[in-house]
């Protein structure tokens, strides 16, 4: 037979692409998430299917059996899509994820070899990490270490009682307050320690946000990963933000799709004004997308410095805005429905709404605006 008649191999063998596998995950993960929507929720059956679909271990190297998902600039695109399309299903589980993704890269980057090793092993067999860096508020006692024990809480915890690696910041007691702060890598039982009762948000209620309590966990120089400082090393710490931006992208969309619904089912999308806030919808998701994707490029190329920190600020705060925009317009368009048990749209805009709310809105814009004021290029030219 001439080879050009031949039939290729069969690709049955083959493992399909990584965001092909998400893909096929996400009308089952978005089919939940209404269920899931209660005080003390968690999406454990959609991270089983993230586990199971080999996406838990993407931040790995691909000779290690990952994708390099935050890990590697190539790494950058597929896990821009990667947190988008989860964010559109799941607001909550697209929280989970991007932690689990952050702690995979911290350890991956800043650990030693014998503490990436054990991470990958973790990695690969479906291990649920989380970062967990929020102190009490109010001035309360940190989390603090004092010859190799914890003391304290943290709180603001995602994945409380169902993250198995924790990497926690911790300040070696009797530090000053400004002093770097350790993290460590805590191993952990489902169910222990977590305290979900005080995560009353109005939104992303199956993020099992709450507090854990470390007091008593012994943490050798085994579970300290990297050096003090590491954590809030720059450009990493700052220009990490568009991983959020990318989740939140997806939220918007999700807003942008249950607002198209609403009008073809009403049959009001050719009413002037309807159509007019659709159009603006969708104008203001597609600056929040590309404005992420542009992010991510910036923030994983080598050599990322002040500038991808500036540029990730002002896409964070520009898909803020979007999003506030897109809420705005899906409520005046569908009215009162919007607000009302069960229609979809009352609980995306609740999730997305509360998951907006990051940290230093106002810091992150003035930091970029002194970039932009000091920069010695033309504006229009600085992000070429
Ligand atoms: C769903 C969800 C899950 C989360 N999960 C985790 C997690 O797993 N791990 C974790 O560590 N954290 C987590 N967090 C916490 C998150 O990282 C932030 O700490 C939190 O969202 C900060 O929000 P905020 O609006 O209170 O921020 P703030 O920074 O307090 O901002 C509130 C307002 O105050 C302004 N402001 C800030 N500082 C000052 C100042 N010094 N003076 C005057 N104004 C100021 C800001 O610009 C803004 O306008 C989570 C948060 C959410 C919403």
């Amino acid at each position: 037979m001439p080879p050009a008649l031949r039939r290729p191999a069969p690709p049955a063998m083959e493992e399909a692409p990584a965001l092909d596998r998400l893909r096929s995950l996400l009308p089952a993960i978005a089919a939940r998430a209404a269920a899931l929507d209660v005080d003390g929720a968690f999406p454990g059956e959609d991270i089983a299917a993230l586990a199971t679909e080999g996406l838990l271990r993407t931040p790995l190297p691909e000779a290690e059996g990952g994708q390099g998902w935050g890990t590697a600039p190539a790494g950058a695109a597929p896990l821009c899509a990667a947190l988008r399309l989860v964010g559109r299903a799941s607001l909550p589980l697209g929280r989970i994820f991007e932690g689990h993704v952050n702690a995979a890269k911290l350890v991956l980057r800043r650990g030693n070899a014998a503490q990436a090793e054990a991470a990958a092993r973790d990695l690969r067999a479906g291990r649920l990490f989380g970062v967990w860096n929020t102190d009490p508020p109010g001035g309360g006692p940190p989390l603090t270490l004092e010859n190799g024990v914890l003391k304290g809480r943290k709180v603001l915890c995602s994945g409380a009682g169902w993250v198995e690696r924790a990497l926690v910041t911790a300040r070696d007691a009797g530090a000053p307050a400004d002093a770097p702060t350790r993290m460590a890598l805590v191993p952990l039982e489902r169910h222990a320690r977590a305290d979900l009762s005080g995560w009353t948000a109005q939104g992303m209620r199956a993020s099992a946000t709450g507090a854990v309590d470390f007091t008593g966990l012994r943490v050798g120089p085994g579970e300290l990963v990297g050096q003090p400082g590491d954590y809030l090393a720059q450009p990493d710490f700052s220009a990490g933000a568009w991983r959020f931006a990318a989740v939140h992208c997806g939220g918007v969309e999700a807003v942008l799709g249950a607002l198209r619904d609403h009008l073809r089912r009403t049959g009001r999308g050719a009413d002037p004004h309807q159509a007019a806030r659709l159009g603006q919808a969708a104008m203001a998701a597609e600056t929040a997308r590309l404005w992420v994707e542009a992010a991510a490029a910036k923030a994983e190329a080598p050599g990322a410095g002040v500038e991808a920190v500036a540029h990730v600020g002002l896409a964070r705060l520009a898909v803020e805005r979007a999003a506030l925009d897109v809420l705005e317009l899906a409520q005046r368009s569908v009215g009162l429905q919007a607000f009302m048990r069960p229609s979809p749209l009352e609980r995306l805009v609740r999730d997305l709404a509360t998951y907006l709310r990051q940290p230093a809105p106002d810091r992150v814009l003035s930091e970029a605006a002194a970039f932009v004021l000091s920069a010695p290029q033309e504006p229009g030219d600085l992000w070429g």
